[in-house]
């Protein structure tokens, strides 16, 4: 099933004249009505009237995450506050937090936007959605909100944590899709093994998962051991919470909603347009928000964007699986690599579980990789030779992946800190000064 036909399956040269046609409109809107654009554009010598073609848009400066922290709390608002009914924010662990605010039409967009992702998963109105991404400032829990309603689906709203309701409610209300991070969906698969329940005995038939980094590998896992489909979604609270793109059941990359917003993928380093199929660096332009339009921001995610029509029947474009942020690429010992590509070794070998964690540190001047991974408990009870011999064969497949030396640490099962929300995979103590 396909949500909205007319939007999801037009033609490329009816969407591209759309988006053009909206480009204009939003680009125009926030020259005029937010001081931030008008010094931003008049700086960079941009002239909304420079915009006639796609093409064009290269033309318009980046916004980035400085920006809108620059702009604390409501500094991006293109409308009167009171017109705002619904804010959220980043966490602001790494700095001043990133503000978004919501308009009555933006919530309906962002309902829309969230309940073509449920459907791309195979839910319907008739689904149980238990929403177990945080309720609050955080755009998890009420971007999934907004989408169910939007479809007439029944939403539970669980919210993260609480992890012994979860799996009461899961199995007492018969809960088909369940919708958190990918880590968190781990652990209560985990602990519903540890019950002793069968992916048989409980109703789960889809999961949509976001909010963090996940592999390949992770979702084959996660799909064994709840018996679903795993999709992916896309969102981030400078934009839109998840529902700016997610993967339908072909899940060959996730469907972008590039009818409310205008994707991009750039060179981070020279800021060049790259083309269709080629890795860079996600920018997105808001296309319809009224609340707080968004021109051209820099999401620092790495993926590469498609075009080609997916056989489910949709035209929307398509982005790859993200598989690291041009920020959080890890640099040791001179050598550049992501948190996920281990992730992709560690699983690629019988036993390990997606439950990891990475150790920087720098005695004496050189940088020390130690990678704690767990074991599952079968592979434990084995004999202590053995696990030599498998950590050996782990520090080799990982050096063949990132090109360097690594020491593991078998640990045991569960003895790495779980998290409910999102997991916690690099911890770098090097010092910088
Ligand atoms: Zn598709």
């Amino acid at each position: 099933m396909i949500w909205n036909k007319n939007a999801e399956c037009m033609s490329r040269e009816e969407k591209e004249e759309l988006q053009l046609a909206l480009l204009k409109e939003v680009v125009k809107k926030a020259y005029e009505k937010v001081p931030f654009y008008t010094e931003k554009f008049d700086k960079a010598g941009f002239k909304v009237e420079d915009l006639q073609t796609l093409e064009d848009v290269s033309k318009i400066p980046f916004t980035t995450k400085d920006d809108l922290r620059k702009a604390y709390p409501f500094g991006l608002f293109a409308v009167p506050d009171e017109e705002i009914i619904e804010i959220h924010s980043t966490s602001g662990t790494t700095g001043t937090p990133v503000v978004s605010g919501y308009t009555k039409k933006d919530l309906d967009i962002w309902g829309e936007c969230a309940a073509r992702a449920i459907v791309m998963a195979g839910g319907s109105s008739k689904s149980k959605i238990q929403n177990s991404y945080g309720y609050g400032l955080f755009t998890g829990g009420f971007g999934i909100d907004h989408g169910a309603k939007t479809l007439g689906a029944t939403v539970i709203p669980m919210s993260s944590g609480n992890t012994e309701r979860q799996l009461k409610m899961m199995e007492d209300f018969q809960s088909d899709i369940l919708t958190c991070t990918p880590s968190y969906a781990l652990y209560l698969a985990e602990s519903l093994e540890k019950k002793g329940v069968k992916p048989e005995e409980i109703s789960l038939k889809a999961g949509i998962f976001g909010a963090e980094m996940w592999t390949e590998a992770m979702r084959s896992e996660l799909e064994e051991k709840l018996g679903i489909t795993a999709h992916n979604i896309y969102g981030l609270t400078e934009i839109m919470g998840p529902g700016v793109a997610a993967e339908c059941i072909e899940r060959n990359g996730q469907h972008i909603q590039d009818d409310h917003f205008y994707p991009e993928i750039i060179d981070p380093k020279t800021e060049e347009v790259l083309g269709e199929g080629v890795k860079g660096e996600l920018v997105l332009t808001t296309l319809t928000k009224e609340g707080m339009p968004i021109i051209r921001f820099r999401t620092k995610d790495v993926t590469a964007l498609r075009k080609d029509k997916c056989p489910c029947g949709r035209t929307t474009a398509r982005i790859d699986r993200v598989t690291g942020r041009t920020d959080d690429m890890l640099k040791v010992k001179g050598v550049m690599f992501f948190p996920s590509q281990i992730e992709t070794a560690l699983l690629s070998i019988n036993g390990l579980t997606a439950n990891y964690q990475i150790h920087i540190t720098r005695p004496k001047h050189l940088d020390v990789i130690e990678i704690k991974v767990e074991t599952s408990p079968e592979l434990f009870t084995d004999e202590m030779r053995g696990l030599d011999a498998l950590e050996a064969k782990i520090a080799h497949k990982i050096q063949n992946t990132i090109g360097i030396r690594v020491n593991i640490s078998l640990v045991e099962p569960e003895s790495l800190p779980r998290s409910e929300g999102k997991a916690i995979r690099v911890i770098d103590e090097r010092n910088f000064d």
